[in-house]
């Protein structure tokens, strides 16, 4: 008798680590069939679809008692041999079930089993005059020709240029050279509004159709961007780190922009690093990787110093751009108009003099973060979280920036019903209200999430800023990043002290990163810009020292710290979460865990905590964590490969919601 064929199957949203076992139906001879195929298969009383990883003929459970599949979606798996390698490596090192980790490599319409067809192509308009290459400057050069030089193998460049350096056109030097070689590109940028403008860029320079994948798309676009890369025709594909797993069968370069920036971690479920896993695709498939910022994370920079990455820097700004000139405003003690200083309210009057643009930096949305009552000093809490309700006065509301937690703007004391309330501290709806108040004759522009909801208002927003209809531009973190504002002449970050006493060990690079990143959206053409920082920190070392030395003397200097500390770079962390309702139980859980651990911890893994997440109460869930350290990779992992597993053994695994970050760049 020949043996059944047992198909056994990985089912993504399914918290568990095993797979599924399934026999071939009947009415389908037994055949080759190949990992990664989709399948639709009967799970409790419904059904799902999943993939396949092996096939056996052996199973630990009694044949009979296993069902047939329903069917076969495809005839050929669409993910290619090297494409599931890379899955397996990555589900491996970030202990993630592999069926979680294959459906995170397909868009949402091929998950749900729909078929994999197009069925409409894009047309390739061809006619356009595309626009040339420039001549490069001679750091721009040695960066062109040490990358071609080694298209066929594996490395990884870090192009370490100021903002304005032109990164982006050594990135485009690079793509025609390998679309003339007949391969594929892959450009990763951190951040959806990065995509419009860099595919202005592209769609002017080359003639070969762009696919764009994002989570802004429909399901539609994404599948058919998804399988357009997969035909031959279509060469480059520029998407955020949802994009990284796309296959591409012909793949010659990866480039990552602004490898620097946290948006490249996913922060939850599946929390991978586009950036750690981008370099590893490189290496499966042998080709180059290219990682471009302006301000390196602090990883990258020790990955050049072990001599792991090659260090590509462009020191200067391309063209004839000046870098702009940093400086300091202290406040302490100084009178402010709403977080505004009289030196700051006056430089922006220069400014505005001569017609040219501001910028304000603020990362606070709302009116104001904290709600107090003057007679009884009751603040507005949220009652799920260990967090104050934000202001928000164009819509009346208070509301919780962590839980989303809505209530009316109240008028009176809940307490002591005094009309008393004070709203304290400053968020960019306060913020703009007062520069329309200064500069009444003046357009101010906030653009925050807030303001940016509406689909296209964010397009809309930066065309008013490139027409030059907007003269103040105020907001948050949306604007820190890559865009390119050439009348921008004066910037301003109002509130650099929040950083600067954090408990986590990364604010410290994150708030560099931010203030040369910021600083950088500066006089970037024609015009000298300049930046002024309001502190009450004035001689603190992170600040004297960044302008003083700049960013790489910076990254050394933290460096070392961490070296000291045995703290990332230098070491390797893993962070458990647990959440639940009931206060006694994540606790007690991460306890079981640790206790769990130690059972198999030859290796002698550092195992801190549990302690309380630093808030420590969430949307009505209370959090705590455990850390994993040790300096060798390899020893942590071999921990982690036998705890996993075995932690859904525990009585208490059932009653909460746990996680594991593989090396988290946030400890919240
Ligand atoms: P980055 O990506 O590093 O911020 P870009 O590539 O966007 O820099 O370049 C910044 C500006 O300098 C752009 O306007 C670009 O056209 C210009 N530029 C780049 N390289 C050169 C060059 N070799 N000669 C003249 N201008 C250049
Ligand atoms: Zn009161
Ligand atoms: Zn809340």
């Amino acid at each position: 008798m020949i043996k059944p064929q047992i198909l056994k199957v990985a089912i993504p949203s399914v918290p568990f680590f095993k797979l599924f076992e399934y026999l071939v139906p009947e009415d389908c001879p037994n055949g080759d069939f190949q990992a990664g195929i989709r399948l639709e298969v009967p799970f409790g009383k419904s059904s799902k679809i999943g993939f396949l990883i092996a096939t056996s003929t052996k199973s630990d459970y009694p044949i009979e008692k296993l069902k047939s599949i329903i069917r076969f979606i495809d005839d050929t798996p669409l993910l290619a041999e090297i494409d599931l390698k890379l899955l397996h490596w990555v589900a491996n090192y970030y202990h993630h079930p592999i069926g979680e980790v294959m459906s995170a490599a397909f868009p949402v319409a091929l998950r749900q089993g729909k078929e994999a067809i197009i069925k409409k192509l894009p047309k390739i308009d061809d006619n356009e005059i595309k626009t040339s290459q420039l001549v490069c400057n001679e750091g721009q050069q040695n960066a062109v020709d040490l990358i071609h030089a080694s298209l066929d193998k594996f490395n990884v460049f870090l192009l370490d240029g100021v903002t304005g350096s032109g990164k982006t056109e050594v990135y485009m030097q690079l793509i025609q050279i390998v679309l003339n070689r007949g391969q594929q590109v892959l450009v990763l940028v951190p951040e959806i509004t990065l995509t419009p403008q860099l595919q202005q860029r592209f769609q002017a320079r080359f003639s070969t159709h762009i696919a764009i994948s994002h989570s802004k798309l429909t399901d539609l676009q994404r599948k058919n961007a998804w399988l357009l890369m997969q035909s031959v025709g279509c060469s480059l594909l520029l998407g955020t780190r949802s994009a990284l797993f796309t296959p591409l069968p012909n793949i010659g370069l990866i480039i990552l922009d602004e490898e620097h920036d946290s948006s490249f971690k996913q922060q939850e479920g599946f929390r991978f690093s586009a950036r750690d896993v981008a370099v590893m695709r490189g290496k499966l498939v042998n080709i180059p990787v290219v990682l471009g910022s302006a301000t390196p994370s602090l990883e990258s920079l020790y990955n050049v110093k072990q001599q792991r990455y090659q260090h590509l820097p462009l020191p200067e700004r391309a063209g004839n751009a000046l870098p702009p000139l940093v400086q300091i405003i202290d406040i302490c003690r100084k009178k402010l108009q709403e977080g505004l200083s009289e030196r700051l309210i006056a430089e922006i009057q220069t400014v505005l003099k001569k017609n040219e643009q501001v910028l304000l930096f603020l990362n606070r949305r709302g009116f104001a973060p904290t709600l107090i009552c003057h007679d009884c000093s009751w603040v507005a809490r949220c009652i799920h979280c260990d967090a104050n309700l934000v202001v928000h006065r164009n819509k009346n509301l208070l509301r919780c920036h962590h839980c989303g937690t809505e209530h009316c703007l109240i008028s009176s004391c809940p307490m002591c019903l005094s009309k008393e309330l004070t709203s304290l501290g400053l968020g960019t709806e306060r913020l703009e209200s007062i520069l329309n108040r200064l500069f009444p004759n003046k357009t101010v522009l906030r653009l925050d999430y807030d303001s940016v909801q509406k689909k296209g208002a964010l397009e809309d927003f930066l065309a008013q800023i490139h027409a030059g209809s907007v003269d103040i531009i105020l907001g948050t973190q949306l604007l820190a990043k890559g865009h390119h504002f050439p009348n921008v002449t004066l910037v301003a970050i109002l509130d650099v002290d929040s950083g600067l006493f954090s408990t986590d060990f990364h604010s410290g690079e994150k708030l560099a990163q931010l203030i040369v990143q910021v600083s950088g959206r500066a006089g970037r053409e024609k015009k000298q810009g300049k930046v002024l920082l309001q502190t009450r920190q004035p001689t603190h070392i992170l600040l004297t020292e960044l302008l003083r030395a700049g960013y790489a003397k910076f990254a050394k200097l933290e460096l070392a710290e961490r070296e000291t500390a045995m703290l990332p770079p230098f070491s390797y962390q893993a962070l458990l979460r647990a959440h639940a309702e009931k206060e006694e139980l994540p606790a007690q859980f991460l306890q079981a865990v640790a206790e769990l651990a130690k059972s198999f911890n030859s290796e002698q893994v550092q195992i801190l905590g549990a302690i309380p997440a630093p808030m420590a109460r969430r949307a009505g869930q209370y959090r705590f964590q455990l850390l994993f350290q040790h300096t060798n990779r390899s020893a942590l992992h071999h921990l982690l490969k036998q705890l996993i597993p075995q932690i859904g053994t525990l009585k208490l695994a059932a009653k909460v919601h746990w996680s594991i970050d593989v090396d988290p760049v946030d400890l919240f």
